[in-house]
């Protein structure tokens, strides 16, 4: 497509665009850029956020290893990543919550991601939470399998007028993608897995605590964050259904 644009338009427009691809990063094998630094080798376990300190490792895992012998029926806080979940935090700013809740409806250890994906003026920001083999607890019914992405943004609306947040959200999942070599359609969004939940709460996702049936009760990312990130990942253009 970029090659369409250049022989329309001539060699100045190439230099711009060859320029701008490796601004952007993009190790596209029709260009030289170098390889963008990977996310997942910078990336640093958050100390603390504002002077609040991000959890204890040690708490976490007891914690988790007791939520998931209730939920999943088995005594573990390890985790060996199947599937990418992601989510928006519905808040203006880094939720704190993901780092100094103790409980959530009643319960230990309160809700943390792995991930949380902000921005800070125009550049995407990664800030880990927890190891990506320490589980967590963010999406209910799957967090015995995924790793779990929150994306600072209000609601759906508001996050597809990120491009810099999206843009290093798609990358970051690309790279987890590729560490845990998880296929495109084990990419999910928390929706999603409601969905899936709804449909039959004891199936690949499931949870030990659903009695009877189970109420989706999550519309986050939303079917055209979903739809945009599958296509930047490659995968065809499509709309949750809900219904798969
Ligand atoms: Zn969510």
């Amino acid at each position: 497509m970029m090659t369409n644009r250049f022989w329309r338009n001539g060699r100045n427009v190439m230099a711009i665009a060859v320029f701008t691809v490796l601004l952007s990063g993009n190790s596209s094998a029709e260009t030289d850029a170098p390889e963008k630094p990977s996310l997942l080798s910078s990336a640093r376990i958050l100390e603390d956020y504002d002077g609040v300190p991000n959890r204890n490792l040690d708490e976490w895992k007891k914690d988790i290893a007791a939520y998931s012998l209730r939920h999943y029926g088995v005594s573990k806080w390890e985790l060996s990543p199947k599937a990418i979940i992601l989510h928006y935090t519905a808040t203006a700013g880094f939720p704190l919550n993901l780092i100094e809740s103790r409980s959530f409806q009643n319960e230990a250890p309160g809700v943390a991601s792995h991930f949380v994906i902000a921005e800070d003026e125009g550049h995407g920001v990664v800030y880990q939470i927890l190891p990506l083999d320490v589980m967590s607890r963010a999406s209910f019914g799957a967090n015995f399998c995924s790793i779990s992405i929150e994306i600072v943004a209000l609601n759906e609306e508001d996050l597809l007028k990120k491009e810099a947040t999206l843009d290093t959200v798609i990358a970051l999942v690309r790279e987890v993608m590729a560490r845990y070599e998880i296929p495109l359609e084990r990419v999910y969004g928390h929706s999603e897995i409601d969905a899936f939940l709804a449909k039959n709460p004891h199936g690949e996702f499931f949870d030990n605590t659903i009695q009877g049936s189970f109420v989706p009760r999550k519309v986050d990312p939303g079917p055209r964050v979903m739809a945009r990130v599958r296509f930047a990942l490659g995968g065809e253009q499509r709309v949750e259904s809900g219904e798969q």
